[in-house]
C-alpha cells in the first residue's frame, strides 16, 4: 500500500537531461551556457560569503527587483525573483490552478509544465503544434477557452523557433493567465523586453526569465517572473518566505547590471548558430532556424536514436528527444535531436566526429 497522493503515484517524475560528473564532455544537451559568468559576478559572490551569512536574505530581492526593473523599464513591483526560473512555473502553477483546472501547452514543447499541472493534480491538454511548429488556431481554441493556466515557452524547446507577438496574444485564456516562459529570450535577433505587457490582454500574462542559460548561471539556480503587481501580490503569497539565497541575490544582481557582458555571449553564440545550422544541412540534416541556443535537428535517412549514440560513444552529449503524437511524425511518434550551440571549437568537433561517425549509422 502506498502512502503517496494518488496524482504522485500515478506519475513517474520529470527527468532532467544526462549531467555526467566527470570531466571531458561536449556537453551539448542541457543548453547550458560555454561561456564563463561575468567576473563581476564572481566578486559579488565572494563579496557576499564575508557579509552577514548568518542572517536571512531580503524575503523580496528588493536590489535585484530594482536592477531588473530598471532594464525592463517597469517599476520594481513588477518582479517576483525565484529560485532558478523552474520555480517560477511552480509558483504560477500553485497560485492559478486549483485541483481540476485546465493547465495547457504546446506540444512539443517542455515536459516539466504537465509534470507540475500532475502535482497539483490539475488537467492537463496539449495544444498540438503543426509539423513546422506553427499553430492551428482553429484546433487549439476550444482548450484555450477552457483553460486556467496556459504556459508557452518563446523562443520554444527544443524547437528553438520564435512566435510573433499577435500569434502569442491569441493564447491568452479568457479565464485565466498565459505564462510566456522566455528562458531563452535573450539569444532572439530582434531584442524584446517585455513590451507584450502593455497591451490591453498584458495584465493576464507573466513572462519568466532564467538565469540559467543566457547569463551563464545554471549553477545558481536563479530566474523571475514579470507580471502586472496584482498577479506579482498573489504570486508572493505562494512562494518560500526566502526562496532566493544571499548568494545567489547577490549573483544575479551583478549578473543583470553587466549587460555588456551577457550580449558579447549571447552575439558569439549567434554567430556559431548560424554557421552550425549551415554546417548540419550540408550533410543533410533538416534544422529549424533557430531564435535560442540550441538547434533542433532530424535526417532524414538517419535513425536519430544511432546518431545520439554514435556521439555519446565519442564523448558528445546531445540531446534525444521523442515526442509520442505530435503531429508530423511518422508511425505516430516524432523524435529528433536537441543540440546546444556551444563555443566554436566545441561546434568544430561536433562537426568533425559527424562527418566520422554519420556514414556508419543506420
Ligand atoms: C532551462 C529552462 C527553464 C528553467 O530554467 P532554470 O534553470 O530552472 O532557471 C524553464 N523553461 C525552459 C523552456 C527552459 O529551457
Amino acid at each position: 500500500m502506498s502512502v503517496f497522493r494518488p496524482a504522485i503515484d500515478r506519475i513517474d517524475g520529470y527527468v532532467p537531461g544526462e549531467q555526467p560528473q566527470d570531466t571531458g564532455w561536449v556537453k551539448l544537451n542541457t543548453n547550458e551556457n560555454p561561456y564563463p559568468p561575468s567576473p563581476k559576478v564572481v566578486q559579488a559572490i565572494q563579496a557576499a560569503c564575508t557579509d552577514r551569512l548568518n542572517l536571512y536574505p531580503d524575503p523580496l530581492g528588493l536590489s535585484f527587483r530594482k536592477s531588473a526593473a530598471e532594464l525592463f523599464n517597469l517599476d520594481h513591483e513588477w518582479i517576483l525573483p525565484a529560485n532558478g526560473s523552474d520555480e517560477n512555473l511552480t509558483i504560477i502553477t500553485r497560485s492559478f490552478a486549483d485541483a481540476g483546472d485546465l493547465v495547457a501547452y504546446p506540444y512539443p514543447s517542455y515536459i516539466l509544465y504537465e509534470t507540475l499541472a500532475d502535482i497539483q493534480g490539475a488537467q492537463h491538454e496539449r495544444l498540438l503544434l503543426n509539423a513546422d511548429w506553427s499553430w492551428n488556431f482553429e484546433r487549439v481554441r476550444p482548450i484555450v477557452e477552457r483553460a486556467k493556466v496556459i504556459f508557452v515557452p518563446n523562443p520554444n524547446s527544443p524547437s528553438g523557433n520564435r512566435w510573433s507577438n499577435d500569434d502569442i496574444l491569441k493564447l491568452v485564456p479568457p479565464r485565466g493567465v498565459l505564462v510566456l516562459d522566455e528562458a531563452y529570450g535573450d539569444f532572439a535577433d530582434q531584442p524584446h523586453r517585455a513590451e507584450i505587457l502593455q497591451t490591453e490582454l498584458g495584465k493576464r500574462i507573466i513572462i519568466t526569465r532564467t538565469f540559467s542559460k543566457s547569463y551563464s548561471l545554471a549553477g545558481i539556480r536563479f530566474g523571475f517572473s514579470i507580471a502586472h503587481p496584482d498577479l506579482i501580490q498573489g504570486m508572493r503569497k505562494v512562494k518560500d518566505s526566502y526562496n532566493c539565497d544571499r548568494l545567489s541575490l547577490a549573483a544575479a544582481t551583478a549578473a543583470i547590471q553587466d549587460q555588456a557582458w551577457m550580449q558579447f555571449n549571447t552575439e558569439r553564440i549567434r554567430v556559431t548558430r548560424r554557421r552550425m545550422t549551415a554546417e548540419l544541412r550540408k550533410f543533410g540534416f533538416n534544422c529549424v532556424d533557430s531564435q535560442s541556443n540550441f538547434v533542433w535537428t532530424t535526417h532524414p535517412a538517419k535513425t536519430h536514436k544511432g546518431v545520439y549514440e554514435a556521439l555519446k560513444a565519442r564523448k558528445i552529449l546531445v540531446r534525444y528527444m521523442k515526442f509520442p503524437g505530435a503531429i508530423g511524425g511518422i508511425d505516430g511518434l516524432m523524435d529528433g535531436l536537441r543540440i546546444t550551440v556551444g563555443t566554436d571549437p566545441e561546434c568544430d568537433q561536433l562537426l568533425q566526429t559527424l562527418a566520422e561517425v554519420l556514414p556508419s549509422c543506420d
